[in-house]
């Protein structure tokens, strides 16, 4: 049996690239900067995940139990890669905090994504006022059991508004990309939050919908059951008359403007290259696209390669990506590196 693959981030792509590994014999060292495993999902407490229902915290929380108890993976968190040499075949690293050179004939980058910051955009009043929120924040609120709240003063909403492609579709701030996710994501917390607040009106501002495929369901579902409100529009600002938060900006279908007051403004914030894409494409000599994602090599002969011989990737750390997308990129990758470690000539053909 060869040294152990390298993978690097130990979100979905990286539990589903370890666990298939393992699964053929291949020893696996999984390492991941954050104290414990499961990514995004774990990491910024999702609640229920798209399109399965499951809780995060159970469907991921399952995976990452699944190559911890697996005696081929050897994992080590709040650990990066540094000193990455050599070739496809006979590469040498080291970890942080580890003085040992260690050796790997191929490594896979499963490094993800960061979530837009919101501050990025100062008109929508998120770091201004307390119950301008994100996505991800409402996620945890449902998922800690504690409830959907305002942040000001614990009070429950009566009015919620969810303003789409936050961080997303956005030349002005140069992210003109779809992040592909966050339609979904919001049509399905718009009704969770009817669910658990039937009192509550969920309004959802929106450029254009994207519950692509088979999660279009999503959307007519929220309308007809659940009366989740759908206005299509351009948001000017978000601001504060002193008891509520207003929204402002142009139904672009009747062509006028629109001032609503809310109780709660979730932002659906958007999926940004990781921050540390750059450090990451210097210590392992990979390109990064030019948004910022890592580079693929090729779209169709060669899933998971990098621009890099013998260094593959999966997952959200190529460009906005679902979760079982990200499963499947990482069962591709770990297939591409073991057909390299028995002929790496091969492997960009
Ligand atoms: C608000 C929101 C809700 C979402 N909900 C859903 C949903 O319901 N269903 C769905 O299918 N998708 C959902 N997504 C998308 C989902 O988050 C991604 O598909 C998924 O997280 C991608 O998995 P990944 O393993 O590629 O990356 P990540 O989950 O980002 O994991 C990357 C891992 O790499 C580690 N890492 C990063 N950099 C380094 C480094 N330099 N060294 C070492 N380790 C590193 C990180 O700590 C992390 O553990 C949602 C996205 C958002 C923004
Ligand atoms: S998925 Fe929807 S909310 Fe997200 S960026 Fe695309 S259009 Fe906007």
């Amino acid at each position: 049996m060869s040294a152990p693959v390298l993978i690097v981030g130990g979100g979905p792509s990286g539990l589903s690239t370890a666990h298939s590994l393992a699964s053929t014999g291949q020893k696996v060292l999984l390492v991941d900067k954050a104290e414990r495993l499961g990514g995004a999902p774990i990491l910024s407490g999702y609640a229920k995940l798209v399109p399965s229902g499951e809780w995060a915290k159970d469907a991921i929380g399952g995976m990452v139990q699944r190559v911890q108890s697996h005696p081929l993976v050897e994992i080590r968190t709040e650990t990066t890669v540094t000193d990455y040499s050599g070739a496809a075949g006979a590469f040498e690293f080291k970890l942080s905090g580890e003085d040992r050179t260690r050796k790997t004939a191929a490594t896979i980058l499963c490094t993800g994504f960061s979530h837009f910051d919101p501050v990025n955009k100062p008109e929508l009043g998120f770091g201004t006022f307390p119950d301008v929120v994100t996505t991800t924040q409402v996620e945890q609120m449902i998922s800690s059991g504690e409830g959907v709240k305002c942040l000001s003063d614990g009070r429950t909403p009566e009015r919620v508004a969810i303003l789409l492609c936050v961080g997303s579709r956005d030349r002005q701030i140069g992210r003109e990309w779809c992040s592909k996710v966050c339609c979904t994501v919001s049509t399905n917390l718009a009704m969770e939050i009817r669910e658990a607040l039937p009192q509550c009106s969920v309004y959802i501002y929106y450029m254009d919908i994207r519950t692509y495929g088979l999660y279009e369901a999503y959307y007519w579902e929220s309308q007809e059951k659940y009366h989740v409100k759908y206005i299509k529009s351009r948001i000017a600002e978000v601001t504060f008359d002193g008891k509520r938060l207003v929204v402002k900006g142009e139904d672009t279908l009747v062509k006028r403007p629109i001032t609503i007051p809310f109780d709660l403004v979730v932002l659906a914030i958007g999926m940004d290259p990781n921050v540390d894409n750059a450090r990451i494409a210097s210590t392992f000599g990979v390109d990064l696209e030019r948004h910022g994602f890592l580079q693929r090599a090729a779209t169709y002969r060669a899933m998971g390669g990098t621009t890099r011989p013998g260094v593959f990737v999966a997952g959200a750390a190529t460009g906005p990506e679902t979760i079982d997308d990200s499963i499947a990129q990482g069962q591709a990758a770990a297939m591409a590196a073991l057909t390299s470690l028995t002929a790496p000539a091969n492997e960009a053909a």
